[in-house]
């Protein structure tokens, strides 16, 4: 038994997260996959009904599963609230010591129009940024007074490792190349990347490495974003290349994203918000929660079943299905059906 557990959370997070979890169930049906769902208090939602964002019902749900799968959090309604319905994600990412944030992003065939760049560019673009996401300079030590501020800017090879590791694994699944990006030649954090990565790639040796230094890598993203495949880099620099990453397939509501950490359970969530503008209408683009589902299937061991779900999700936005933010007139609940009748005919 699989144990999956839902924080559908706010705004449109309960509508994705349903087409997403339909997608998984009807694939588990389909090929006696065997996974549990159980659905909990998350975010804004909890908040409303426990007076926390994160119940300790909720986080020893979390603790138990092997994969959590979450909506989104947060909007307006909770401006005044007792607690923020972001505390609750900080609470969940410390429980679970979540240190890698992976991000992929792909330009599917036939949507290249959607793209601020070029098309010839973009064509068959296919990028995962692995982000470190608890060292660097958003945890170091702070120091300000009116005359001189610091933050401090620290790696452990330890803290390297670890997601060094996720990422060459990364690799492997995907085309066995990963690019290193650093500033190698002004930061000494970066030269012990350097030093730690090459390491751990003797344990890897169908994985090509290369370094790259973060200016020219934010340039070649936008310039020649074919030439990445894996992306590994450190808390600030993935935190400014993930979102420049988010802007090449040309919809928010298409990316998924995935945090990794110390404990058995990942968290899979799309890379939106809650956009609470549109919630309940039925109209928001459930694909980065599909996205999202299928990256929490790798994570459990079923990457055949993951390629497959992938597989059906580009064959409906190949298809021209498409969902408000992209220009078409499908409904949030009409591209999931879709979805699930091109995994029928792709089993
Ligand atoms: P946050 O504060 O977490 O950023 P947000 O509500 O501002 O949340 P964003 O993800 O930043 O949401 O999205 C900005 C806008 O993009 C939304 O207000 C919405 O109009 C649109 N949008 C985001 N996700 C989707 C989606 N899945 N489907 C359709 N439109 C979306
Ligand atoms: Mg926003």
């Amino acid at each position: 038994m699989t144990r999956i557990v839902l924080l559908p959370g706010d705004g449109i997070g309960p509508e994705v997260t349903e087409q997403a979890r339909l997608c998984l169930a009807y694939l588990s049906e389909r090929r006696e996959l065997n996974l549990s769902f159980e659905t909990h208090d998350f975010g804004g939602a909890a908040i409303d009904r426990h007076g926390e964002p994160l119940p300790e019902a909720t986080l020893a749900a979390c603790r138990a599963a092997d994969g959590i799968l979450l909506g989104a959090v947060g909007g307006p309604d909770w401006d005044d609230a007792p607690a923020r319905p972001e505390a609750g994600l900080l609470g969940l990412r410390a429980a679970l010591g979540l240190f890698a944030n992976l991000r992929p992003a792909r330009v599917i065939a036939g949507l290249e129009h959607l793209s601020p760049i070029r098309g010839d560019l973009v064509r068959g673009a296919d990028i995962l940024i692995v982000r470190e996401l608890t060292g660097g300079a958003y945890f170091g030590t702070k120091t300000i007074d009116a005359e001189r501020a610091s933050d401090e800017f620290a790696y452990t090879r330890e803290e390297i490792e670890r997601v060094a590791h996720v990422a060459f694994a990364a690799a492997r699944r995907r085309a066995n190349r990963l690019t290193l990006v650093d500033k190698a030649n002004v930061l000494a954090t970066s030269r012990l990347w350097r030093q730690v990565v090459g390491e751990i790639a003797l344990g890897y040796p169908e994985v090509a490495v290369e370094y790259v230094y973060v200016d020219a890598a934010a340039m070649a993203l936008i310039t020649n974003p074919r030439r990445f495949d894996v992306i590994l880099t450190e808390n600030m620099f993935g935190d400014i290349l993930s979102d420049e990453l988010a802007v090449i397939p040309g919809s928010i509501g298409l990316l998924a994203s995935a945090s990794t950490g110390t404990e058995r359970a990942a968290l899979f969530e799309p890379i939106h918000g809650s956009a609470p503008e549109i919630a309940g209408m039925d109209v928001a683009n459930p694909a980065g929660a599909i996205a999202s589902a299928a990256m929490l299937l790798d994570h459990v061991g079923q990457s055949e079943m993951a390629f497959l779900l992938r597989g059906a999700l580009d064959d409906v936005l190949s298809s021209g299905t498409l969902t408000a933010d992209l220009g078409g007139g499908a409904s949030c609940s009409e591209f999931g059906e879709a979805v699930r009748t091109r995994i029928d005919a792709r089993l």
